[in-house]
């Protein structure tokens, strides 16, 4: 086992980080902290560099300048460290991404028996566990297609879990599905959240963000405009550029 690094270091830390896209500055100046156990909600306007900001966490994006680290340690730039990075940082997405020909229950032991090299009956035992967890111990040999979207989006949340992470990032989680549906999704992330997980959360539940989040962050044209307590946030916006923003959203 790698050397447990202080548990006052915040798990996630930005400091000064820009990314481009071609002309287009997208993430301008970003610093941030993420502590362990903390629930943060990134929200903003469409195209404001929200889910760029995720990317850039688990290295799907690279950055211009500045430095992320999680759990202390600088973002590896390939190989091994690189995937055991992306191990420690789950990802729950809009879209589920499951695979289609795999069992829910192949779905979720795929990445521990071929990156954490767990042998099937124990990656499988540990599937079952998470597959309870988010209410469907039922699903475990059904096939995706034969779900709903909430059901399925629960399925990412346990396939993600499966690989023990660190932080669990969402980026819009429950924006594709059904209204209907919504809550079993919010549910779960809300249970994680009491249980400990560290969770940066973009979505736009303001709902959820109230009650869920420690601390929410607003994005707007790539910078943080504002950062507080949810309550702080949402009964006292101090931007005009919040105040506008939930003034649309709420
Ligand atoms: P949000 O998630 O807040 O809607 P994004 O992070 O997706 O915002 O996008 C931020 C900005 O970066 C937008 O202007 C978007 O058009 C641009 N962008 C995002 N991804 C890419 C990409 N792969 N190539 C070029 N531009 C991109
Ligand atoms: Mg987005």
């Amino acid at each position: 086992m790698e050397k447990p690094t202080d548990a006052s270091t915040p798990l996630v830390r930005l400091s000064g980080v820009n990314k481009h896209f071609g002309s287009n500055h997208v993430l301008k100046d970003i610093n941030l902290h993420v502590d362990r156990g903390e629930v943060i909600v990134l929200i903003g306007p469409s195209g404001s560099g929200k889910s760029t900001l995720c990317r850039t966490i688990n290295r799907l994006e690279t950055i211009d300048s500045g430095t992320i680290t999680v759990d202390g340690k600088p973002l590896p730039a390939e190989g091994r460290e690189l995937a055991k990075l992306r191990s420690d940082v789950g990802m729950v997405f809009q879209h589920f991404n499951l695979f289609a020909h795999l069992t829910v229950l192949q779905n979720i032991t795929l990445g521990p028996i071929k990156v954490r090299r767990q042998s099937k009956a124990a990656a499988e035992k540990r599937g079952r566990e998470l597959l309870e967890r988010v209410g469907l111990a039922d699903k475990a040999d059904a096939l995706p297609a034969q779900l709903s979207g909430g059901q399925q989006q629960r399925v990412a949340i346990a396939r993600g879990l499966a690989m023990d992470p660190k932080l669990m990032m969402f980026d819009e989680p429950t924006s594709a599905l059904d209204p209907e549906m919504i809550n079993e999704v919010l549910d779960v992330m809300q249970d994680l959240a009491r249980e400990g997980m560290t969770m940066v959360v973009v979505t736009h539940e303001m709902g959820f963000a109230r009650r869920a989040s420690n601390r929410v962050i607003f994005l707007a044209d790539g910078a943080i405009v504002e950062e507080a307590p949810p309550a702080e946030f949402f009964d006292n916006p101090q931007t005009e550029r919040a105040q506008d923003f939930l003034s649309k959203v709420l």
